[in-house]
């Protein structure tokens, strides 16, 4: 697929409209992570070097079409004109008179942030007429909200279809890195898919089998995987009633000449707890009184092996329960390797997923990645397959 980016656009002189993803987290008052607001940065910046006047649409929350104050966009300009270095003005709405009018007295150098996008029913909907006014009062259209293209929305998709449009740094960084990891990669091709359910990675694993060359299964999900087998994993987390369905996905592996890989040996322990008791045992040897809680030695020997031959890794989901340790060992092993062999310049690594980015953060080896998302359901819905209406908008 092919889009614009900043570099392709007329900006001079220009009101470039342009949706962001500021909806970081706040705690009475206050930005307690300003990660999304450093990220829009870039292109912020750009905008203005190239001659125009950025306009900021974002939503915040989910006032679900209702202007409710505790969810205004206002209380994010100390934090936004403090990541920027500008002077960011602010307009109580995203269309109409005082959009208007915000915009008409904004200088060169200057941001305006305007109002909660949501604050109108019309935009889940994706309404011609919120579109419309919105559209209306710029020249051109940069999305920078990949984590936001998942939703047909007026500001995501509307207003794409009304003024010349284009993938802001943000966007383009992260359709590059996905580009790289599934469109056209570089094989063999390796996806560890982990974390604690299979039916809520279903559609992401039936993509994925026909894509990628080795899928290593880990964390909750692997059981169920074990339990397809006919093994017993005594108290693990497992959802029997998926057993058929995790045959069929290894029927369909089979098929597209996808090597599933499923741990060897395991981590048991009796107790879900810091510090707690436990025993390292072949994956078909789980006691009926434990529960399986990570990946244990030989199997994180064999993914690494299997990183070794890879060029290309996608990573969604943790191979154990990382948030407590000792059961963070496979995840962090693992991590590590991908992390080393990716400076080494020998593997492409791209990274999503809210619990893995964190995983991958306290194992110290997301830094190193060649792409981490933090796109969240945009990411998941993009290695399941499925185009973005957000990113399907902007293509040329
Ligand atoms: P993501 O948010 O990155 O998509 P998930 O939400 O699917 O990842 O999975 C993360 C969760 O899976 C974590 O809370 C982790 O504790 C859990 N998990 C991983 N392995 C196991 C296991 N063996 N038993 C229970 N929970 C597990
Ligand atoms: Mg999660």
């Amino acid at each position: 697929m092919a889009w614009k980016t900043l570099d392709d656009m007329d900006l001079n002189g220009k009101v470039a409209l342009v949706r962001v993803d500021i909806n970081v987290p706040i705690e009475e008052g206050q930005v307690t992570d300003d990660t999304r607001i450093q990220k829009i940065v870039p292109t912020v910046k750009d905008i203005i070097a190239a001659g125009g006047k950025p306009v900021l649409l974002a939503h915040f929350g989910r006032p679900k079409g209702q202007v409710v104050p505790a969810l205004s966009l206002e209380m994010l300009v100390p934090a936004l004109s403090n990541a920027l270095g500008l002077p960011v003005k602010f307009a109580s709405n995203c269309i109409g008179g005082p959009a208007k009018t915000a915009v008409s007295e904004l200088k060169t150098g200057e941001v305006l942030l305007l109002e909660n996008t949501r604050f109108h029913a019309g935009e889940e909907k994706n309404d011609r007429e919120l579109s419309a006014s919105m559209a209306a009062l710029g020249e051109v259209y940069v999305n920078d909200a990949f984590s936001a293209a998942h939703r047909a929305h007026a500001s995501t998709v509307g207003i794409a279809e009304i003024l010349p449009s284009c993938a802001g740094r943000l966007m383009a960084a992260e359709l590059k890195a996905l580009e790289a990891a599934l469109g056209a990669p570089e094989r063999p091709v390796t996806a560890v898919v982990g974390g604690a359910k299979v039916s809520t990675k279903l559609e992401l694993l039936g993509n994925l089998v026909t894509k990628v060359d080795n899928l290593i299964i880990g964390g909750g999900m692997a059981n169920t995987f074990l339990v397809a087998q006919g093994i017993d994993v005594g108290k693990s987390l497992a959802e029997h009633d998926m057993a058929e369905t995790a045959r069929e996905i290894l029927a369909k592996a089979k098929d597209s000449g996808c090597v599933i890989v499923l741990p060897s040996d395991v981590v048991v322990a009796r107790e879900f707890k810091a510090g707690a008791a436990s025993d390292v045992v072949a994956a078909d040897a789980c006691p009926s009184d434990a529960m399986i809680l990570d990946a244990g030695p030989k199997s994180v020997e064999q993914v690494s092996a299997i990183f070794e031959a890879s060029k290309t890794l996608i990573w969604n989901g943790p191979l154990g329960a990382f948030e407590i340790e000792p059961f963070d060992v496979a995840t962090n092993a693992a991590a590590a390797r991908a992390a080393a062999l990716t400076v080494e310049g020998k593997l492409i690594s791209v990274a999503g997923g809210g619990d893995t980015v964190a995983a991958l953060n306290k194992a110290g080896a997301a830094k190193d990645f060649t792409y981490i998302s933090t796109a969240g359901g945009a990411f998941l819905e993009w290695m399941e397959g499925k185009e973005l209406p957000g990113v399907a908008a902007l293509s040329a």
